[in-house]
């Protein structure tokens, strides 16, 4: 909020600038050692088949648990993580702990699920990112179109060849790949053609709206687009009985929303997926 003004007056807003710096540093600070001291945990959300409603996939999502019971959101501390360059750390841990999950899963008779990891810019920079990704699917004895790296569009803009290049050998690979919150970035297209991707997910702001209205046409849209392509789609954010309708109605695969689970501990997502066979 302060940089925004920067050019404004900047003797006024400097005090504002030391203390969100401070701020920062401490989380960051904090981060790490919780990091380190393994405190960070991955929760799992179930994906769904929208015409059978069973479980094909799941996402998982960093948590990081506070002192008094509390979760730091993801959306305040990965931008932290990034800015420090420990989400490389970290995002080699999220991808160990998905392909053991997975092995795991696999191990109990849950053999097809998918498992969708997230990824930051900082992560491609790294200059051994492909190895260690192949490594780790390798060393769990996962089968690598059982994980699909999500993305999301500005990242891709950020760096278009170092993240293509780096996709196009994943994809050789095996592994799949996902766009992200597809419609929020705003971005040119051209990088569809480029990109080697199996699936769009459609943002949940356009989930939202299921009355005819600018929200829908966009989510209508973008399942036409990821169709003509040969993409496959899914709704992320659904959380009432009616989006999941709609959203099956234009030709979306599948979903992931409150409606059929939040995120949960491995634990719980065993327990869930019992649920299911019985
Ligand atoms: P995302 O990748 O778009 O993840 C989906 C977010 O939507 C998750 O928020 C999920 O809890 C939330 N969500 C799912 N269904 C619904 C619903 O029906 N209603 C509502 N209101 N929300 C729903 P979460 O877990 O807070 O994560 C936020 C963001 O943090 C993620 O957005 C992703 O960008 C980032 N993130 C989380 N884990 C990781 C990670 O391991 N690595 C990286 N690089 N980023 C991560
Ligand atoms: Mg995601
Ligand atoms: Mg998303
Ligand atoms: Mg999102």
């Amino acid at each position: 909020k302060a940089k925004k003004n920067l050019n404004t007056n900047f003797e006024y807003y400097a005090p504002e600038m030391e203390e969100e710096t401070t701020w920062r540093l401490d989380m960051i600070r904090q981060l790490t050692r919780d990091f380190e001291a393994k405190k960070l945990q991955l929760w799992y959300q179930p994906q769904v088949d929208l015409v059978t409603e069973q479980i094909v996939g799941m996402e998982a999502l960093l948590r990081w648990p506070t002192s008094d019971g509390c979760f730091v959101s993801p959306v305040v501390f990965v931008p932290l993580a990034e800015y420090s360059g420990l989400i490389i750390d970290i995002g080699i841990w999220v991808l160990e702990e998905s392909c053991r999950k997975l092995s795991a899963l696999s191990a109990q008779g849950y053999t097809g699920l998918r498992m969708a990891v997230n990824i930051s810019m900082p992560q491609f920079r790294d200059p051994n990112f492909i190895d260690t990704v192949k490594n780790i699917i390798t060393k769990f004895g996962v089968e690598p179109d059982r994980i699909e790296l999500e993305i999301t569009e500005s990242v891709v803009m950020d760096e278009p060849q170092i993240v293509i290049e780096a996709l196009q050998e994943l994809k050789l690979f095996g592994v799949k790949v996902a766009i992200d919150d597809f419609g929020t970035g705003f971005s040119s297209m051209s990088y569809l053609q480029q990109l080697p991707l199996d699936r769009l997910k459609v943002d949940r702001s356009f989930i939202n709206e299921i009355t005819p209205g600018k929200s829908a046409f966009i989510a209508e849209t973008i399942v036409t687009l990821g169709n003509k392509l040969g993409l496959s789609t899914i709704a992320e954010g659904v959380e009432t009985r009616e989006q999941a309708s709609y959203m099956l109605k234009l030709g979306c695969d599948e979903a992931q929303g409150f409606l059929f689970a939040k995120p949960m501990p491995y634990e719980q997502l065993l327990e869930f997926l019992a649920a299911q066979d019985s």
